[in-house]
């Protein structure tokens, strides 16, 4: 098993002793000599407001600790993960649109279907860029991985590290602002930036600039065909 302590990142080859059902001793880190995980015994939720608050720790733990990877599939978590992340970034597009006050110019309902279409089509290209300036980024800046594990476990990372999406669904019930999304948008380069440091290991600088270019290259990307779109509309 390749668990790590949570606080510096050691591996180590087990985290906790059994003794009796329920009756465990956490083992301590080698390297840093504390608590290799001291998740184990925490509660869900202090996991996510640890992840929340942005604390490397966590996510540690919820990258190598967490999850036991004979009893995950991790390749049909990663492409059901992807699925989603499309589709919150489809709906983020709609979000935008609707807030510019084009939604309520489809004069049809075929217009209104390849409207859907096209919005489906440019979150699908805005994250083919997204996911190639990532990979590429954290091939030439990083170490050059050659693994095509390690660059599915850095893309399941940068999904699960998205999870500050999910507050788009509250949009749906909510009306919020349309800056509230590029609030969200900030917290998740950010938490990609974290995710990818601890993942890959190498200067949070670095892993900085990738997540910077990554996102920046899908905003121009999504804004310029946002305004191509918007202008197909009206016509
Ligand atoms: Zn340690």
């Amino acid at each position: 098993m390749n668990f790590r302590c949570v606080q510096c990142g050691h591996h180590i080859k087990s985290l906790y002793v059994q003794y009796s059902p329920g009756n465990i001793r956490l083992m301590k880190c080698q390297n840093c000599r504390a608590v290799a995980d001291e998740y184990i015994e925490c509660e869900i939720m202090i996991l996510l407001i640890d992840l929340i608050l942005h604390k490397a720790k966590a996510y540690r733990h919820l990258f190598y600790n967490m999850f036991d990877p004979k009893a995950m599939n991790f390749e049909g978590l990663m492409w059901k993960l992807t699925f989603w992340f499309l589709i919150l970034d489809a709906y983020r597009i709609s979000i935008l649109l609707a807030n510019s006050g084009y939604s309520a110019s489809y004069p049809s309902l075929a217009l209104l279907i390849w409207g859907c279409g096209k919005i489906l089509l440019d979150a699908f290209v805005g994250n083919l860029l997204f996911i190639s300036i990532l990979l590429l980024g954290t091939r030439s800046l990083l170490n050059a991985f050659s693994e095509v594990s390690r660059y599915k476990n850095i893309w399941l990372a940068i999904l699960a590290s998205s999870y500050l999406k999910l507050f788009l669904i509250a949009m749906m019930v909510w009306e919020f602002p349309s800056s509230v999304i590029f609030i969200i948008d900030i917290f998740v380069l950010s938490s990609n930036t974290l995710a990818l440091n601890v993942i890959s290991e190498s200067a949070m600088s670095k892993c900085f600039g990738v997540c910077l270019c990554a996102h920046a290259v899908k905003f121009l990307v999504s804004l310029a065909l946002n305004i191509r779109l918007a202008n197909l509309i009206t016509l």
